[in-house]
């Protein structure tokens, strides 16, 4: 009897191709949700080449075998290439083996490569299928009961090339390697004077140069989609390179893509670039090729984030919608999709073809709106000078200010508006110390060169406060900005600006000079504004977190220990959450569901039964304002107390270690795309009839603006955080990834 796709009773997981970080954190996702869901989760060492040998390539997983990889760069199953696996032959071996174990599902984490193969073998699965039963190799029962083989990949891949998802796993954490690289190479060719010429990964896809470029406020860039326009762009580069020299810029810096090249398809290489440089500005130059650096390290937060989502999706989906088409799991505006993985494949190849039949404008379309955006924004903020105004051209004053705590990205975000406005032909003034700055008219010129080098500095350079102006206070800002001429204001900052930002919005019947349009640009680490689903600088922060609970984690599991780590958050536990599944904690305290002492009790005996069972380490993280009685010294004493000896308890307040640091490569990526769009409105709206003030943030990682007048509504009367909580729904992964074994 044939049947159709089932739900499968046992999976196997492999990596395969160029390794890429989180390809663990998707492992251990597949596994845990695998189990959870009880089923037989295999693993599958060494990429196609074990589903090939099998054996012991292929081994039945426990919750344990998957614990302590999450913070692992690599792939603890090991990748190989497999030449076998491009034969008939080698996929006839590997369907046999997945037949010899009973495995009904498979789940493939790799590049392009791998997925073109395993697109392949999942085709040709029913003709491989028959020929091992004509072989007497797999009996006929089990081939009917196997028709279809659930298939489901995932991208491991640096480059983030692969069509079917916004971000591939590994492209973070890649460009996390590129910017520290380049910041780096930054202070050292300021020192000297330098230019530098910097290759990249990317081979038809520039994202890694592009964004590097954009986080690293890089000079130029060289990318396969968008080459050079003309046929002389090397003297154009070479201009822009020496009017920067002239302005008193002290290095330049330049990103290669690895398949850069002309119009004519002529590869560009660093090399190229270096002697053109050389011979032009008479400079030392020299070229710093990445290579397997990009590769390696500890994946980022966001690279453990993302993994773990996909892998539990993957599941998921072999769970409830095998289908008889293999699917590619990624994300697109932040939602899990999934898509035929056999169209995403000829897709990504395709691009190849229009790269190389120089059709450039369609390999800029195919890459994404947002892709092009950033491109354009890169443009403005390399020119070594702003546009002359337009003759007759209005010019505006636009003022920029934070408020609120100090939030990685500020600076990039400051220096945007900044170049963005004088680009324009506008005035624009920096207010220090937020809006009480503003009360007292601390208020001077920014010029385009005062920003520079502030794309990767932490900290506010112009400085910030919490104060939220009333009462009187409104009427003398509203004097300082009439006496200053403020056509507009930006403001970058968390919750105190917002509601600052809001209060002045809404006296501007009692004061006319309050009319003027005011964009609030999302920049707290607690990511607890309405408007937005992320804010600049909370990436950073996770990373920031993320790193250390990696270290107390490796000092725990040395001596049998629980770690009670508390994180900062006000009033929302977006960081608790997020860097407990980034850190695989075992628990989350978030403000949101508060703490009782039944769930404390329940946390007890889990970590005691844990224990017991050779667990060696525990990790639990709260939320700074999760309750005021059981502060986390409380946890710790009671955790203490009542763990029979079985475990000792340490506290850790990571405090403002998490606002610190320079600003993450997303965080810098962010706040230049929000405060370049978040300025060309102000301008818009300042030279309108009737302006408008607006919170601008991302929905679905799309740029949206909300009226500002509607801030009351969108958040929750008493405390510190937004009606809307996109990520709250991560809550129950991350009860599924909280299994014992890490
Ligand atoms: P990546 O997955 O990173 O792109 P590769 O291109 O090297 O890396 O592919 C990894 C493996 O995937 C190869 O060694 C091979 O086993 C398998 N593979 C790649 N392309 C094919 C194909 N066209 N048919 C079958 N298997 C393939």
């Amino acid at each position: 009897m044939l049947t159709g796709p089932h739900r499968p009773n046992s999976i196997a997981v492999l990596t395969s191709g160029g390794d890429a970080a989180g390809m663990n954190a998707a492992v251990r996702a597949v596994v845990r949700t695998g189990l959870s869901a009880g089923l037989d989760v295999y693993l599958v060492f060494e990429g196609f080449q074990g589903l090939v040998d099998g054996g012991e390539a292929i081994r039945l997983a426990t919750s344990a075998d998957v614990g302590g990889i999450l913070q692992q760069g690599g792939t603890v199953l090991g990748t190989a290439r497999c030449k076998r696996f491009r034969t008939r032959e080698g996929r006839l071996a590997a369907a046999r083996n997945l037949a010899a174990n009973d495995i009904d599902a498979l789940v493939v984490i790799g590049g392009d490569g791998s997925l073109t193969g395993a697109s392949i073998f999942q085709r040709e699965w029913r003709d491989l299928l028959d020929e091992l039963v004509q072989a007497g190799e797999v009996r006929r029962s089990w081939a009917d009961a196997h028709r279809h083989l659930p298939l489901v990949g995932m991208v491991g891949s640096i480059d983030n090339d692969m069509f079917g998802t916004d971000m591939t796993i590994g492209a973070d954490t890649a460009l996390h390697r590129i910017t520290e690289a380049i910041d780096a190479i930054r202070s050292t060719a300021a020192s000297h004077q330098r230019s530098f010429v910097i290759e990249v990964m990317g081979r038809n896809c520039g994202y890694l140069a592009l964004m590097s470029a954009l986080a690293s406020g890089a000079n130029w860039v060289l990318i396969p989609e968008s080459p050079p326009d003309t046929d002389d762009w090397e003297d154009s580069m070479c201009q822009a390179l020496e009017a920067g020299r002239g302005i008193g810029r002290r290095q330049n810096l330049v990103i290669v893509a690895e398949g850069a090249q002309d119009r004519h398809g002529n590869p560009i290489t660093a090399e190229h670039v270096r002697r053109v440089i050389e011979e032009a500005l008479g400079e030392d130059t020299r070229v710093t090729n990445l290579g397997h650096v990009q590769r390696g390290g500890s994946p980022s937060a966001f690279d453990r984030y993302l993994s773990t989502i996909l892998g539990y999706a993957s599941v998921e989906h072999l769970l409830n919608a095998p289908g008889d088409e293999s699917q590619l799991i990624g994300i697109r505006e932040h939602q899990i999709i999934n898509s035929s993985l056999e169209a995403c494949v000829a897709k990504t190849h395709s691009m190849g073809d229009v790269i190389a039949a120089h059709d450039y404008d369609t390999a800029m379309e195919m890459r994404g709106g947002s892709f092009k955006e950033s491109f354009d924004i890169f443009l403005t903020n390399v020119r070594a000078k702003p546009h002359p105004p337009e003759p007759g051209q209005q010019r505006l004053k636009l003022g920029v200010l934070h408020a609120g705590g100090p939030a990685p990205g500020m600076n990039t975000a400051v220096r945007v508006a900044a170049r963005i406005g004088l680009d324009r032909g506008h005035e624009v003034v920096a207010v220090g110390g937020g809006f009480k700055g503003l009360e007292k008219g601390r208020i001077h010129d920014l010029h385009w060169m005062s920003v520079s080098g502030w794309v990767s500095k932490g900290g506010a350079e112009i400085g910030t406060s919490r104060f939220v102006p009333h009462g009187a206070h409104i009427g003398t800002i509203a004097e300082q900005i009439a006496d200053h001429g403020i056509d507009g204001l930006i403001m970058v900052g968390g919750w105190a600006g917002y509601e600052a930002a809001h209060a002045l919005h809404a006296s501007r019947d009692a004061h006319p000079e309050l009319g003027l349009p005011i964009v609030c640009v999302p920049a707290s680490i607690n990511n607890n504004v309405p408007g937005s689903e992320i804010s600049i600088g909370a990436d950073t922060a996770l990373n920031n977190i993320v790193n250390d609970v990696d270290k107390i984690k490796q000092s725990a599991v040395a001596s049998g220990r629980v770690f009670v780590v508390e994180v900062m958050g006000h009033d929302s536990g977006y960081l608790a959450l997020m860097s407990g599944l980034a850190t695989g904690a075992e628990r989350v305290y978030l403000p949101e569901q508060g703490v009782s002492l039944e769930d404390l009790r329940t946390d007890i005996a889990g970590l005691r039964e844990g224990f017991a069972k050779g667990k060696r380490l525990g990790l639990v993280i709260r939320s700074e304002h999760v309750d005021p009685v059981y502060t986390t010294s409380f946890i710790r004493s009671l955790f203490e107390r009542e763990g029979d000896h079985q475990f000792d308890v340490r506290q850790s307040i990571l405090g403002h270690i998490q606002q610190g640091g320079d600003p993450s490569p997303f965080d810098r990526i962010q706040a230049t795309r929000l405060t370049a769009r978040g300025v060309e409105f102000l301008i818009e709206q300042a030279l309108s009839e009737a302006p408008q003030s607006a919170m601008i943030g991302l929905d679905r990682g799309r740029i949206r603006f909300t009226d500002l007048a509607t801030f009351p509504e969108l958040v929750e009367p008493d405390v510190h955080r937004p009606l809307e909580q996109t990520w709250m729904d991560l809550l129950p992964i991350a009860e599924v990834m909280a299994q014992p074994g890490d």
